[in-house]
């Protein structure tokens, strides 16, 4: 792709004298076929009528003449025409009809010429003659020939126009020598419009080639970030990331259709041992070797695998029921066993590296959350190895080790607003090069009515499922307008909206009346979008998103490169700024963490939006986002969600606060303030 760019931009710096590229200029030819065909076509239609109506003026200008030039123009024209028709429908390629166009022209004319010149009044059409110009004109400039095409029946033309005036008779040799030149300098710049008016289309159609390369290139490009992206560096199977999306993806399955599947947490014993007796190097190639063994194993029966962390694996494969996940759980315990990779440091005595597998599977469930799938691996893969290891236990639904929160959550929510049991915590957003507090971003903190914190992780999707997220986002950006941008306490607040806000017909018109009510200008609130499953872009949100735009709210883009929606909706809907996902982040200690997030900081540049870093936890990691050049930080490093207080401008002595948003000045006096107002 990249070879085929540059030919193109040396073809468009090309010199007027250097040659051209071959294959550019054929497939511009080629490009222009079907367009030339038709030209030649219809050209020839019209030309060959107009020529025919022209006999007209043969009854005024030749009168004696006449009814052979009318015949002549009939029989050659109808002749000359049926022969283009002819070759058109057989198919002819352009340059063939071009020809032919070509030489029908130069038939027509001499037809024209040779009767017309049957008249006793030569001086009358010795003028006549300088109708041959139309001729020259229709060859270079409307039916546009190839150089060569025009070259060749122009200069006939030429030829024939001349010699016409010498053999009339009428005039002095000065006069045809005038005459001459006069048809000539005709010619001349009849062919510079041609080559011009070629040239110019060249230009165009580079210009397109070369659009299109880079759009080429662009999603070659975009689909080699997202491979990467989800890709263990180590093993080269699946990461993390990459396994969060297949949950998704087949939990959605299972609840469309029924495919039920099982999720496999496959743990490596006494590994930590291992690492400290083999080192490091061999504790790398050991989890490579599982890794390749998993994979064969996990790839026939159809299920996808990924490091999901450490030593852990975590394979997703589709099973009918306990039976067949019990199966390849065994199966995936006795490869392992039956390549005997040695392990010298086993506490067991084992000589060998083993696995523990712990399973769970979609079938017997009702609904609930895809987690709770792989929470209940997780206890099974503890069970495992609390049963000595090297042992597979898929978890048992009739003997559940531990009852679903999901649903003490969901009633904690329904007194969550009654009893202010909800709050916002506060996290700056910084400028990466200024240090400056640019903004907010509103987290939600729920608590039990028992004082106990419920982690957002926990709450967030029971609130989804439940649809409380409705009214709890409404608050969120009614208390963020009213308590902080109404008073002028902070220049900008974000706030998480979930998809299922978007799609609520009437979201904008509910965002513009706080808005309104707050007295707050919409540019002072941003919303924040996770790509994600949940969220196709139809009209539907598209138009929500254009409302709150047109209301001047901000779009950002959050988690960017978590979902598989990311690159395409960079291309549908202009965001404000994108948030890189902190996971990326926190990738780039390795050289091919660092190297993928700078490839996706370009690429979202050159989509035009400001770049947020998330996840900023330490000094180093600053330094590496302020080198990438992205816009803004967000993380712990910079200051933890909290309270608003230690933000808040100092009171005006008459104890007015200031009216409208204030430049941010941060109380670095006081000791309970844990956030730097500036970068050191
Ligand atoms: P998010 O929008 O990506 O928010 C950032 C999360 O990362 C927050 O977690 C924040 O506390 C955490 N974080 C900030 N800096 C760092 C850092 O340096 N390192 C690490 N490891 N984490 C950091 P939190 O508050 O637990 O929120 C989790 C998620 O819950 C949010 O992710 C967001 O998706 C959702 N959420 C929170 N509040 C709301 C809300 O009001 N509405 C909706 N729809 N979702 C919300
Ligand atoms: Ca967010
Ligand atoms: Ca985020």
């Amino acid at each position: 792709m990249d070879t085929a760019i540059s030919a193109v931009s040396r073809e468009k710096a090309r010199g007027f004298m250097q040659p051209f590229d071959k294959d550019l200029r054929a497939a511009f030819w080629a490009a222009r076929e079907t367009d030339r065909r038709k030209l030649v076509r219809k050209g020839s239609w019209a030309g060959i009528i107009v020529y025919v109506i022209f006999g007209l003026l043969d009854v005024v200008v030749v009168p004696d003449a006449a009814h052979l030039t009318i015949a002549g123009r009939i029989v050659s024209g109808a002749l000359g025409v049926t022969l283009i028709e002819m070759l058109f429908r057989r198919g002819a390629g352009a340059e063939v009809l071009d020809i032919a166009s070509a030489f029908c022209l130069f038939v027509v004319f001499g037809v024209w010429i040779a009767t017309a010149s049957m008249t006793h009044n030569q001086h009358t059409f010795s003028t006549y003659v300088l109708y041959g110009n139309v001729f020259m004109a229709s060859a270079t400039l409307f039916f546009a020939y190839r150089l060569r095409v025009s070259l060749i029946v122009c200069s006939a033309l030429l030829l024939v126009m001349v010699s016409a005036l010498y053999e009339s008779g009428a005039y002095q040799p000065a006069q045809i020598v005038l005459y001459s030149s006069f048809f000539l300098t005709c010619f001349v710049f009849t062919l510079i419009v041609n080559l011009r008016m070629t040239d110019e289309r060249y230009r165009v159609f580079l210009n397109e080639l070369e659009a299109k390369f880079y759009q080429a290139a662009e999603e070659q490009r975009g689909e080699q970030l997202h491979r990467q992206s989800r890709t263990d560096y180590l093993t080269g199977v699946e990461n993390r990331r990459s396994l969060d999306e297949g949950l998704a993806v087949h939990w959605a399955k299972w609840r469309d259709d029924s495919t039920a599947f099982a999720v496999a947490l496959i743990d490596v014993d006494h590994f930590k041992k291992f690492n400290d007796g083999h080192g490091h190097v061999k504790g790398d190639d050991c989890l490579k070797s599982v890794a390749k063994i998993l994979g064969a194993v996990v790839q026939s029966h159809g299920g996808r695998l990924g490091r999901y962390g450490g030593e852990e694996f975590m394979a997703i494969v589709p099973v009918a029921g306990e039976a067949e996940a019990l199966a390849f759980g065994g199966s995936v315990r006795a490869a392992i066993e039956n390549s005997h990779i040695e392990h010298g440091f086993r506490l067991d005595g084992v000589p060998m590296v083993t696995v523990s597998v712990g399973m769970s599977y979609t079938g017997f469930r009702v609904a609930n959350r895809v987690e709770q799938l792989v929470a209940e691996a997780d206890q099974a893969l503890y069970a495992a190895k609390e049963a000595g290891r090297n042992s597979v236990i898929v978890y048992d639904a009739n003997n559940p080790l531990h009852n679903d929160s999901s649903d003490r959550v969901a009633g904690i929510l329904k007194q969550a607003l009654g009893q202010a049991l909800l709050s916002l915590a506060y996290q700056p957003i910084v400028d990466a090069h200024t240090g400056e507090v640019k903004g907010f971003e509103a987290l939600m903190r729920l608590q039990s009515p028992e004082g106990q914190s419920v982690s957002p992780a926990e709450f967030i999707p029971v609130a989804e499922r439940t649809g409380a997220i409705v009214p709890l986002g409404k608050w969120a950006i009614h208390t963020v307008c009213r308590d902080l941008l109404a008073p002028g306490i902070v220049p900008l607040v974000s706030v998480n909206v979930s998809a299922i806000q978007l799609k609520l017909k009437g979201f904008s018109m509910q965002v513009a009346k706080i808005l309104l009510e707050t007295k707050v200008p919409g540019h002072r609130l941003a919303l924040e979008i996770t790509e994600g499953l949940q969220l196709e872009i139809d009209a539907d949100v598209l138009q929500t998103i254009g409302e709150l735009k047109d209301l001047g709210v901000r779009i950002w883009l959050d988690d960017f490169g978590t979902g598989f929606a990311g690159l395409s909706w960079l291309r549908t809907i202009e965001f404000d700024k994108v948030k890189i996902d902190k996971s990326f982040l926190h990738d780039a200690d390795r050289p091919e963490g660092r190297m993928l997030l700078e490839d996706i900081i370009t690429l979202i540049r050159r989509r035009g939006a400001r770049i947020l870093m998330e996840g900023v936890e330490t000094k180093e990691q600053l330094e590496f986002s302020q080198r990438s050049g992205v816009d803004e930080v967000q993380g712990y490093h910079l200051g933890r969600p909290g309270p608003i207080d230690p933000y808040k401008p100092k009171t005006a002595p008459n104890g007015a606060r200031p009216a409208s948003a204030p430049a941010l000045v941060i109380d670095r006096t006081s000791e309970a303030a844990p956030y730097p107002s500036k970068i050191a």
